[in-house]
């Protein structure tokens, strides 16, 4: 084991040998034996399933054993728990101007923002190829520090928005693709599109539109996910990997 100063808490210390950026359970269809998980980078509009993804992508010696598995593995085992139904949620379908959409209640709302922060952070600290986009710069050390003390802000702060598409079960949901950064209004999103579900974080606050507020996981344990229209998925399939699922049709 090497010793080094880990990312995160700034100590020198032990070092992981593996630390996952993003967690296996979110690309694991555990109604299946093995992973059929597909990393898709393509840019033409063709699948270019780049092999199974069956590990994961990991980084060495970047965290240690504490924030790895005090820490951060705490949020990861609550998004787990949240995503794949090991926690008790008020659910409830609905429809408002037009758009469907999961509300979730009693969803703990330190734990999942702080989940989904932890995913953008280790991305954005990660070497790994497939991270390459997502590079918090200044907001690397702000997220850190918010992920090491256990406090998320305001909702406000970095909102997100979840997308699913798994009510079209004829778009593949086994696949995770590159995460991307994009530049939107001249303002900075990241998006991680992963197991049927696409994640977009808002960064810089001038661009945030306000159903992101109201969308987002808020201070009473509220989530809103919307259930995505093709025409809308398309959209951000084509954003995140040229492909048009639509175009067949
Ligand atoms: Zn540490």
């Amino acid at each position: 084991m090497a010793e080094g100063i880990c990312k995160l808490c700034n100590e020198e210390k032990k070092l992981c040998e593996k630390s996952h950026i993003i967690p296996n359970f979110l690309y694991k269809d555990l109604k299946k034996e093995e992973d059929h998980f597909f990393l898709v980078q393509s840019k033409n509009n063709q699948y270019e399933k780049k092999g199974k993804l069956q590990t994961g992508e990991f980084d060495k010696h970047i965290l240690c054993e504490k924030c790895e598995n005090e820490v951060l593995s705490r949020y990861e085992k609550y998004g787990a728990s949240v995503l794949k139904g090991g926690v008790e949620l008020k659910m409830g379908n609905k429809r408002v101007n037009g758009v469907s959409f999961l509300e979730i209640g009693d969803i703990d709302y330190t734990s999942f923002k702080l989940f989904i922060l932890s995913i953008l952070w280790k991305s954005s600290i990660s070497k790994r190829k497939l991270f390459e986009e997502i590079n918090l710069g200044p907001y690397e050390k702000i997220i850190g520090e918010m992920i090491l003390n256990g406090k998320p802000g305001k909702s406000s702060k970095f909102p997100f928005l979840i997308f699913t598409y798994l009510n079209h079960k004829d778009i593949p949901a086994d696949l995770i693709t590159q995460p991307r950064r994009s530049n939107f209004k001249g303002g900075t999103t990241y998006n991680f599109l992963v197991g049927g579900m696409s994640y977009t974080i808002f960064i810089s606050k001038h661009i945030i539109p306000d159903f992101v507020y109201e969308t987002t996981i808020k201070e009473d344990n509220t989530l809103k996910i919307i259930y995505s229209d093709k025409r809308a998925m398309n959209t951000i399939f084509k954003a995140m990997t040229g492909l048009d699922i639509l175009r067949n049709e």
